[in-house]
């Protein structure tokens, strides 16, 4: 079944320890379709500016995600740019310019609004709630987003809440929503905001799926070279949304082995900047590390 997904798709000037990039291509919903594609169908809503390079549009192109619902709008495009600490664990956002995203207002095509699979990538809240409008009886609806939204657009996230079936944060902002110390409660405060299961991200250390009432963990895939660290959550829901697609379903089995693809796409992320490797990953490349991931987790 294919995925609908809107988020940002941006040009990222980023700095961790193997380097810089200066306007690099980046965005939720383009770490997301790309990940995503490598199991289903995947049609994109986003805005992007008159100063978008042609090879981006052709990179996404030549992955067969529908961009029919990309629009190109005058103006520059959405501009995120962020530093990471030595270790790779702390994130600092330098600057953050909506540009044509603050002035966006999706239409859907009308074959859009039919989508089985939705997914709100990380962008305004308001936005989120905009698409979701607009599309009709989704058989699943997933979203995700960030510290600034929690801050700054909470009501709304609130309210997008309540029609969510997955949910999909990190571990600070799990904490920050809720107020709450302790990652079990702060998961099953968020699943009596509306969403049925929440999936918290910990970066290096994995990710836990809680529902009201199960909790299953996977540690990270361990690598060896962690270049840019930048798009792993995004390329992880990717992983995780486009597995779910192809199966059709939401079983505890179906869940699982959804996080295991989600952690193994988000690994090609991580080891270069941009998109560089997750753009060039084969179905074989897939399966080894799945593979491998499956001896590492079990016992
Ligand atoms: P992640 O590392 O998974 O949190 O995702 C990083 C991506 O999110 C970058 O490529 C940014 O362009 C994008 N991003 C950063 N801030 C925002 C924001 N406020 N709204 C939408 N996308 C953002």
């Amino acid at each position: 079944m294919s995925i609908l997904v809107v988020g940002s798709v941006a040009l990222d000037t980023v700095k961790t320890p193997a380097g810089e990039r200066v306007d690099a291509l980046g965005g939720s919903a383009t770490y997301f379709s790309v990940a995503a594609r490598n199991f289903t169908p995947v049609s994109l809503v986003a805005v992007v500016g008159n100063d978008f390079p042609k090879q981006h549009i052709n990179m996404l192109k030549k992955h067969k995600v529908d961009l029919d619902g990309l629009e190109i709008a005058d103006g520059k495009t959405f501009r995120w740019s962020g530093v990471y600490s030595g270790d790779l664990n702390d994130r600092t956002t330098l600057s953050t310019d909506l540009n044509v995203f603050a002035a966006f207002e999706p239409k859907l095509p009308d074959n859009y609004k039919k989508t089985p699979f939705l997914f709100l990538a990380n962008i305004d809240p308001t936005l989120q709630l905009n698409v979701l409008k607009q599309v009709k009886k989704p058989k699943l609806t997933a979203c995700d987003t960030m510290n600034l939204w929690i801050e700054n657009k909470q009501e709304e996230l609130r309210k997008l809440l309540k029609s969510i079936d997955i949910f999909f944060l990190n571990e600070p902002e799990a904490k920050m929503l809720t107020g709450r110390g302790n990652l079990f409660k702060a998961a099953q405060e968020i699943i009596k905001m509306g969403p049925k299961r929440v999936i918290i991200k910990k970066g290096e250390h994995g990710a836990i799926l809680f529902s009201s009432n199960s909790v299953f963990c996977l540690p990270a895939y361990l690598l060896d070279d962690v270049v840019d660290p930048t798009g792993a959550g995004d390329t992880f829901a990717g992983g995780f949304m486009g597995y779910l697609a192809k199966a059709g379903k939401v079983t505890d089995a179906v869940l699982r082995n959804a996080i295991a693809y989600g952690t193994v796409m988000a690994t090609f992320t991580v080891e270069g900047f941009s998109l560089d490797k997750l753009a060039k990953v084969t179905q074989s490349d897939i399966n080894k590390r799945f593979n491998n991931f499956k001896k590492l987790v079990s016992f």
